[in-house]
C-alpha cells in the first residue's frame, strides 16, 4: 500500500504546477516535500520577478489574464506588439546560438499561453510588468514583446499564491523535509522517497515520483566541478537550498544527463548584494541598464558589447561575463542622459558620483590611467545618433576594436555614476532528458517508470544564455505535464 498517489520533491512554481495538476489528474494523496523551513520555503520561484514570457497572437489575448490593463497603463494595447510562435521560436533559437532542442522548445512555446492560463484560471493574478519590461516613451510605456505579464505581488505574490492554490487542492505540504534518494524497486520502477525531516530518516511510498527541486546553483563544489573556476566564487541569486539533490537523486537511478552542464543564467548584481538571495530584496540587486552606459573591468577597460542587444536578450549570459573579469566585478558607468532610463532595481544602491569623467575615476577601483584614456576613446568612437531605447538603434561606437552596438551614446551629461557589480548566479542549465509525458529517460534513453521531472532539472533548453521570464514558464509547462502523467502513472 503507498503512502501517497504522487510525491513531489521542491515547492517551487514548477513542483506546484505539477502537484496541482496531478490533483486535477485524479491522483488523490499528494504529497509536496520543501526541505526549507517554512519561512523560507518556495524556492527561487519566491525570489523571481514573477515575469512570463509567453506567445500571444495579439495582445487582444493577454485580456484574459489581465483585464484591467488598460486601466493599469493607459494606452497598454498600443504599446504592446505582438508575440506569435514564430517570434519566440527566433529568440529562443538566437540567445542559445540555435542548440535548445527542439522537441522540449516545441512544447514549452506552444504551450506557453495556454498553461499561463490555466494558472490565472487556478488562481494566480497577473499585472502587466512595467517596471520590468516597460520603457518609459512620453507618456506612453512601450513593452518589450512577449514579456508583459507578471504574477501580482512579483515572486513573492506568486510563491504565496501557489501555496494558497496548493492548500485549496488539499495537498500536503511537509516543511524541513528533504528528499534524500529514490527506492526502486527491482523492476526498475520508482516506488517512493527517502526523506530527512526533522525527526530524523524515513521512507515514503508512492505510486509515482516528480523531480522539482531546481538546479545546484547554490552548491559551490558542483559549481567548480561543472562551471569552473570562478563559479565557485559566485553569489546566489535565490535560494540557498537548490544543491543539486534531485539531479544527484536522478543519477543514482541511472538517469540520463541532458543539455549544458557548463552552462547557468547569471546576471550582473550589485556588487554589495548578499551570499544568498534576500528574501525581501529578492530580485532588486539585478543591474540591468548596462546597454545605455559602459562597463569598465578592474583593468579599466571595456570587456563587452554592452548594446549587443536588448537587456532581456543578453542579461542572463552577462553576469558570468562580469563575473570572469578580473576580481569578478565591474563598473557600470552612466551620464544624465540616461538616468530616468534606469531600471528602478538601481534604486536600492547608492552609485559613486562625480561632475567628471576624470574624478568619477578616481573614485573607482581599477586602472585608473586605463579607465580614462578607454572613456576617451569610446567618447571619440561614440556619435550620439538618433538614440532610441525602445529599437535596437543602431546608434553605434566606430573604430573601437569592441564595439557598442547600440545605444553608444557619449558620455557628456554630468553627474556621472558609476554602478559597481559582480556577477551572481540563478540557475544552472545542465539537468536530466525528459519525455513528451514529463517521464525521466535512464541512460539507455528508455523511460524509468514512475519517475517525472520538471523546472530548473530539465536539460536541454537553455544554453549560454536565456530570454528574460522564460524560466517560470518552462516550469509551469513541464510541472503540469509532469503532473498529469504522474497521477496516471500513480493515482
Ligand atoms: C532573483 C531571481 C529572479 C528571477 N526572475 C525571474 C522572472 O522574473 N521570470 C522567470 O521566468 N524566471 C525568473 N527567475 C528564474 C525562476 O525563478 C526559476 O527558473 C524558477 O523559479 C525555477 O522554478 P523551480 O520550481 O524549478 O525551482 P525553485 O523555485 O527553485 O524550487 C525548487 C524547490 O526545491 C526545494 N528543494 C531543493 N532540494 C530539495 C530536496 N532535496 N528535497 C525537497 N525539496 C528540495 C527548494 O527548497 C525549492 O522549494 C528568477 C530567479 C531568481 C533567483
Amino acid at each position: 500500500m503507498n503512502d501517497y498517489d504522487v510525491i513531489v520533491i521542491g515547492a517551487g512554481n514548477a513542483a506546484m504546477a505539477a502537484a496541482v495538476s496531478a490533483r486535477d489528474g485524479g491522483a488523490r494523496r499528494v504529497l509536496m516535500l520543501e526541505k526549507a523551513p517554512e519561512r523560507l520555503r518556495g524556492g527561487n520561484t519566491h525570489y523571481s520577478g514573477g515575469l512570463f514570457r509567453i506567445r500571444y497572437e495579439h495582445p487582444k489575448e493577454l485580456l484574459a489574464l489581465v483585464p484591467e490593463f488598460e486601466k493599469q497603463v493607459p494606452g497598454f494595447m498600443r504599446s504592446v506588439p505582438a508575440y506569435p510562435k514564430q517570434m519566440f521560436w527566433a529568440d529562443l533559437l538566437r540567445v542559445t546560438e540555435g542548440r535548445t532542442d527542439r522537441d522540449l522548445a516545441e512544447t514549452l512555446i506552444d504551450r506557453s499561453f495556454d498553461t499561463i492560463h490555466w494558472m490565472h484560471g487556478k488562481g494566480v493574478v497577473m499585472e502587466a510588468s512595467v517596471s520590468l519590461s516597460g520603457i518609459r516613451v512620453g507618456d506612453t510605456i512601450k513593452f518589450t514583446p512577449g514579456a508583459v505579464i507578471r504574477a501580482k505581488g512579483e515572486g513573492v505574490g506568486l510563491s504565496r499564491m501557489w501555496f494558497d492554490i496548493a492548500a485549496a487542492h488539499e495537498i500536503e505540504v511537509r516543511y524541513e523535509s528533504a528528499a534524500t534518494g529514490l527506492i526502486q524497486d527491482v523492476d526498475g520502477r520508482i516506488a517512493g522517497v527517502r526523506v530527512r525531516g526533522p525527526q530524523g530518516l524515513y521512507d515514503l511510498r508512492a505510486g509515482a515520483v516528480v523531480l522539482g527541486c531546481g538546479g545546484f546553483e547554490s552548491n559551490p563544489q558542483w559549481r567548480a566541478q561543472y562551471l569552473g573556476r570562478p563559479w565557485d566564487h559566485a553569489k546566489v541569486r535565490g535560494t540557498q537550498f537548490n544543491t543539486g539533490d534531485g539531479l544527484r537523486m536522478a543519477m543514482e537511478v541511472h538517469a540520463l544527463a541532458f543539455g549544458q552542464w557548463t552552462g547557468c543564467h547569471s546576471t550582473p548584481i550589485n556588487a554589495e548584494a548578499p551570499p544568498f538571495g534576500d528574501r525581501k530584496l529578492t530580485d532588486k540587486t539585478n543591474r540591468l541598464s548596462y546597454p545605455y552606459g559602459i562597463l569598465l573591468n578592474r583593468r579599466g577597460t571595456r570587456f563587452y558589447d554592452e548594446g549587443e542587444d536588448f537587456q532581456f536578450y543578453t542579461y542572463a549570459k552577462v553576469g558570468g561575463i562580469v563575473l570572469t573579469q578580473p576580481g569578478g566585478e565591474a563598473y557600470q558607468i552612466f551620464d544624465q542622459k540616461v538616468v530616468h532610463l534606469l531600471e528602478p532595481r538601481y534604486k536600492t544602491s547608492q552609485p559613486i558620483q562625480a561632475d567628471t569623467l576624470d574624478a568619477l575615476i578616481d573614485k573607482l577601483e581599477l586602472d585608473r590611467a586605463q579607465a580614462k584614456e578607454t572613456v576617451a576613446q569610446y567618447n571619440k568612437a561614440a556619435t550620439n545618433g538618433a538614440f532610441d531605447p525602445t529599437e535596437r538603434d543602431g546608434v553605434s561606437t566606430k573604430g573601437l576594436a569592441l564595439p557598442k552596438s547600440n545605444w553608444a551614446q557619449k558620455l557628456d551629461q554630468p553627474p556621472y555614476l558609476a554602478y559597481p557589480v559582480t556577477g551572481g548566479i540563478t540557475f544552472t542549465f545542465g539537468g536530466v532528458r525528459i519525455d513528451a509525458r514529463g517521464q525521466v529517460l535512464n541512460s539507455a534513453w528508455a523511460p524509468i517508470p514512475g519517475l517525472f521531472a520538471c523546472g530548473e532539472m530539465v536539460g536541454g533548453i537553455f544554453h549560454f544564455n536565456y530570454p528574460g521570464g522564460t524560466g517560470l514558464v518552462s516550469g509551469a509547462v513541464f510541472g503540469r505535464i509532469a503532473g498529469t502523467s504522474a497521477a496516471q502513472a500513480g493515482g
